[in-house]
Order: C-alpha cells, then structure tokens, then sequence
C-alpha cells in the first residue's frame, strides 16, 4: 500500500519533493509549471499543493482544494508542520520509501547481482543493501550523508513536538483567535 497523502510541490520546494518522496510520499514536482497546471494536477489527482507563492495558495484555497502555504522553507520546519497537518511519518521506511529524482516507488535489495554493474566495488563491497529505481534506474544505499538524513528528521520530530504543544494549548484557550491567516491551510 502507498503512503498517503500525496502531494504537488510549486517549482521552488524541489528540495521538499525530494524529501517527502524519500519517505514514501507520493509527491510530484516539476521545475518548470505554470500555476494553473499545478491546480489541475492537485483537483484532478486529490493531491495537497504545496507552495510558497501567497497568491497561488490563496487561489487554491477558494477552489476548495487542499494546500498548504510553505512560509519558512528549512526542511526541519516544513516535514515538521507536514507531519502535525497531514500525519506525514518522520520517520525512513526502508520497504516504502521513492526516488528522490523521479518518484517512483524503490525496489529494496541486498543482490549485487542486480546494482553490481551501476555501483563502484568499493561501494559494493562496504554496503549490503541498496534501493533501485525501475524508472530512472539510479541506485541508493546509506552512504556518508545518511548521518544527516538522520539529523533532519531528529530535528523534524522535535518541532513536530513543539507545533502539537502549541496547539493542544491554543484548543484549551477560551477565546478563539480571529485572525486566522497565519494558519497555512484550510
Ligand atoms: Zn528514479
């Protein structure tokens, strides 16, 4: 079964994309797209628009689409305020995970048979599992930068925390707050 939800990122959250397909989250991205084809791709596909264009969130919006405004575009701080809207796990799942380039699902395997041509010896030799990708054909497995992989979503998790406090807290407050705009999505 894939990850829900599924998502649509602007042209300038490539690196979010990047982030959500690793962890198993259905997320299109394209470099260049102009914003009506990206609120189709989200009505059409019931995909989540991320974006950080004001207009194009507020545009989406009164479609009654789902979208969410990325105002603070660290990675921490996005996964983190994903994960408190929409349950987005921060977590790496090694068997539901997608390429970061392409987004399709990744095939998991311990075979060098199978990434032995497409990786150096050395890394042949150091690693025993690695990740295909049936359409780009890239191959993944955890190298140097896996430590900061790591890092990120220690970080995530720990905002993730703190936005569920804020919030558990402002549901308690007798007064509910009017201005709304600051909340990023509907
Ligand atoms: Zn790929």
């Amino acid at each position: 079964m894939p990850s829900y939800p599924r998502f649509v990122a602007d042209s300038m959250l490539g690196h979010v994309a990047r982030w959500l397909r690793l962890l198993g989250y259905d997320t299109l991205y394209y470099r260049s797209i102009k914003d009506w084809k990206l609120l189709k791709i989200a009505h059409d596909e019931d995909r989540i628009l991320l974006t950080r264009d004001l207009g194009l969130f507020r545009r989406a919006r009164k479609r009654g689409l789902r979208a969410f405004f990325v105002e603070d575009p660290s990675i921490e701080r996005v996964l983190a305020q994903l994960s408190a809207r929409y349950g987005i796990r921060l977590e790496f799942d090694p068997n539901d995970t997608r390429c970061p380039e392409c987004n399709a699902v990744l095939r998991r395997t311990t075979s060098l048979a199978e990434v032995g041509g497409k990786v150096s010896p050395a890394i042949a030799s150091r690693y025993k599992e690695f990740w295909v990708c049936p359409r780009c054909g890239k191959v993944y497995w955890r190298g140097r930068h896996w430590r900061s992989i790591d890092q990120v979503l220690e970080v995530a998790r720990s905002e993730r925390a703190k936005i569920i406090a804020r919030l558990s807290l402002r549901e308690r407050a007798p007064v509910a707050s009017e201005s709304s705009e600051e909340s990023s999505e509907i």
